[in-house]
């Protein structure tokens, strides 16, 4: 098969390890910087181009798409979809999980697990929220934000309130959310693989933090997942469209809570933690299902 990799930067672990995956299959494979994509939308003739060459012949492609290249990332996976070749993740499902609030919408309709979430727009709106959301210690949350940046813990009310509004001050969309002490500082990053959780491990938060991200210092332990959260995993996977997701659960009193679904999960900490090769997975799975034409995507 011939695969696209959308990935701004072709020597991070995660691009290298899919690289190396297909390879090792006999695929065919090319690494490609969103951003250098360039399109022609034309009817009846959607076409990409890179480098001025036109990229034809492809059957799947792996969306690797950051945070920061949302809204042109999805764009040029969009036009992959319009011509019909295979995505890993389709880009509307891309959207979902990329915002917070959307996703725990679709999430909290299915009556998967979360911890009790609130959202406003208006200054004048922040005490009767905090009274909904029972009050402080409170997790507050950009939007948007991602590796735990812009995830702040509010310990009392009044804590809550000066960060809530410094964000709104600076215009910038955020939820508040049930404090779930007794994670500890851990959550567990499901991987998922076309409806299977193919990997797992524990986030340890480092000393003093509570945020269990690698990128904060977080370390990856090997853990067992309970049937349980195994099933919320693949049924929030799913809800949300990705075939290919981190889903991060905490351990709350009464049960696996979802946090967040990452549609470009990392490799690195989760095939050292597991020893578990995720990339030939996520390759088996194009296998199986990436035929070309046949997308499931409505575009919508
Ligand atoms: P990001 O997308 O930036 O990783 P998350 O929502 O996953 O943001 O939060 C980052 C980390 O903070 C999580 O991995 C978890 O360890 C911790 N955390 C997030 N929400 C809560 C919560 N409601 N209660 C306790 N810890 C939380
Ligand atoms: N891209 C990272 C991941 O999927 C972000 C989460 C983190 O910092 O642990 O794992």
């Amino acid at each position: 098969m011939k695969i696209a990799i959308l990935s701004r930067n072709s020597r991070l672990y995660s691009t290298r390890r899919l690289v190396e995956a297909a390879k090792a299959q006999g695929h065919q494979v090319q690494v490609l910087d969103p951003l250098r994509c360039y399109m022609n939308i034309t009817s009846d003739k959607p076409s990409i181009h890179y480098k001025g060459c036109e990229l034809t012949g492809f059957d799947a492609v792996i969306p690797r798409i950051g945070a920061s290249i949302t809204f042109y990332g999805t764009a040029v996976l969009r036009q992959f979809e319009m011509m019909g070749v295979f995505p890993v993740n389709e880009s509307v499902a891309i959207s979902r999980a990329r915002d917070k609030l959307r996703c725990l919408q679709l999430l909290s309709r299915e009556g998967i697990g979360l911890p009790v979430t609130g959202f406003a727009h208006s200054p004048d709106d922040i005490d009767d929220l905090l009274r909904e959301v029972e009050g402080a210690p409170l997790v507050i949350k950009l939007l948007e934000g991602t590796q735990g940046v812009g995830v702040v813990l509010a310990e009392t009310r009044k804590a809550a309130e000066s960060v809530i509004q410094a964000f709104m001050g600076l215009r910038q969309n955020i939820l508040v959310q049930e404090f779930i002490k007794e994670a500890g500082g851990t959550d567990l990053r499901c991987f998922v693989v076309g409806g299977k959780v193919v990997a797992s491990m524990m986030r340890r938060a480092k000393e003093g933090e509570f945020r269990s991200n690698l990128h904060r210092g977080g370390t990856p332990e090997p853990v067992k997942l309970t049937p349980q959260e195994r099933a919320t995993a693949v049924r929030a996977a799913k809800i949300v469209g990705l075939n290919v997701c981190g889903v991060d659960i905490l351990r709350s009193d009464r049960g696996p809570v979802v946090i967040e679904i990452n549609a470009s999960p990392g490799l690195e900490g989760i095939e050292t933690a597991s020893g578990i090769d995720v990339a030939g997975r996520i390759i088996q799975f194009i296998e199986q299902n990436g035929k070309p034409h046949r997308t499931r995507t409505r575009g919508k």
